[in-house]
């Protein structure tokens, strides 16, 4: 019997729980936790109470309080869709439990904005020896992306040499400026340095000043910018014959002028400043007030388009490919009360927890997901919402 425990009921949370819901041949008992008992309390009424069994208050920053909830719900495993802040204390509490682990975001200390797998792979021989096995980033990107790449390193190319993964969202949710996820994670993560990997050395960019105009199948051009993304990281270790790996979002005027202007005024910083006798943080403030990610669901329209563009060698020559999915803001909507967003980070942590739960992918240690085969995984995206299609490029549409 399978049962699992997901911690945090957010965006990305609501839809993994309802994909896992209706799965039941591998998901037999659910159990949810979160920082906020009564968002428990609705998923659970949402989703109903003979799939999830109970709900929890758990401050998951405590690996104590995680390690007893742990040991009181016995999960098989744990699904961390909580913030990256809580991702070492989870891992933690998994550990001293020997329970599995799988998040969707890398660990970031709260205080400084530093991307890296450092620390979680840092649990590499702890969790080798306890018996267990950690899954780090399964959503979308970081996620479904570094499948793509393993799926096209084993299926189109005999060696992979430049990389460029593409992160389009053309929807329109009406709301003069707001974040598709978790809007404090959001902003540190557009805010920092441009990183890409090139000829074994990574090189910085100054903040979005790297642009390209790039045609996205069924949305049209979009301007993306290009950023560092967490994948990169475990792409280049696990790819070496890898030149060049980049990451590109895409951000519309609007969206970028606002952000402009809330850097400015020291809005997005992580610094604390004194206000009325009180230590805050800009950027938790900024988040407090600006729309939850779940809210801009109904009546969301449009659709994300999020890829990988390879080029390598294939008997001889030199080929590119682009394995991507459209997703429609308003589809998710319907099948689960969500946005294209959540549904594309959600419905990989489903899958990747499958895969766990059945052994496919299944050994100890602590790895990332192209280290698997990718097929069952390519396999299942298709079954659950989340088609792939895979184009032949006659060249590479990046001029820089
Ligand atoms: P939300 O902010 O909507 O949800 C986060 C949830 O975690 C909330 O329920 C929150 O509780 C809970 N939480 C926060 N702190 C704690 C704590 N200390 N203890 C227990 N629970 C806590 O975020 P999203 O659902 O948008 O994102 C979830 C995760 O998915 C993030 O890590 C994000 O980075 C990742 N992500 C990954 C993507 C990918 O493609 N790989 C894409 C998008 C997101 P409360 O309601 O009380 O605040």
């Amino acid at each position: 019997m399978s049962r699992v425990l997901i911690i945090g009921a957010g965006g990305v949370a609501s839809v993994t729980i309802k994909k896992c819901a209706r799965l039941t041949e591998f998901f037999d008992e659910i159990y949810l936790a979160s920082r906020t008992l009564s968002k428990c309390e609705a998923l659970q009424k949402d989703v109903g109470n003979d799939r999830v069994k109970a709900v929890f208050s758990v401050d998951a920053d405590n690996a104590d309080e995680v390690e007893a909830l742990i040991v009181q719900v016995q999960p098989n495993l744990v699904i961390n869709l909580a913030l990256p802040y809580q991702d070492l204390p989870i891992m933690d509490a998994c550990l001293a439990t020997k329970t599995d682990y799988l998040d969707t975001a890398n660990y970031e200390p709260k205080d400084v904005a530093k991307f890296e797998y450092s620390w979680q792979w840092a649990y590499q021989e702890r969790f080798q020896e306890a018996g267990i096995m950690a899954l780090l980033g399964s959503g979308f990107d970081p996620g479904v992306t570094n499948v793509y790449t393993a799926y096209a390193a084993k299926h189109y190319f005999d060696e992979i040499l430049y990389l460029d993964i593409v992160d389009c969202n053309g929807g329109d949710h009406g709301q003069a400026f707001a974040t598709n996820f978790n809007p404090e994670i959001n902003i540190r993560e557009i805010t920092q340095r441009g990183r890409y990997f090139e000829n074994g050395e990574w090189k910085e960019t100054d903040p979005l000043s790297v642009r390209e105009d790039l045609d996205y199948q069924n949305i049209g051009v979009r301007a993306s910018y290009l950023m560092f993304h967490e994948e990169l990281e475990s792409l280049v270790k696990h790819f070496p014959t890898l030149k060049r790996a980049r990451f590109w979002m895409t951000f519309g005027d609007a969206y970028l002028n606002h952000l402009k202007v809330l850097e400015g005024i020291g809005m997005t910083s992580i610094e604390p400043v004194e206000f009325q006798g009180q230590q805050i943080v800009p950027l938790e403030f900024l988040k407090a007030v600006l729309p939850n990610p779940g809210s801009l669901a109904d009546g969301y329209t449009g659709k994300t388009c999020i890829g990988t563009y390879i080029t390598g060698i294939k008997d001889g020559k030199e080929k590119t490919i682009f394995i991507y999915n459209n997703c429609d803001h308003a589809a998710c909507f319907e099948e689960v009360g969500a946005q294209a967003v959540s549904y594309t980070t959600g419905v990989p942590a489903m899958i990747g927890a499958a895969l766990m739960l059945n052994k496919t992918w299944h050994k100890a240690g602590v790895w990332n997901m192209e280290q698997f085969d990718p097929d069952p995984f390519m396999n299942m995206l298709n079954e659950h919402g989340l088609p792939w299609h895979v184009i032949e490029c006659e060249e590479s549409p990046f001029t820089k």
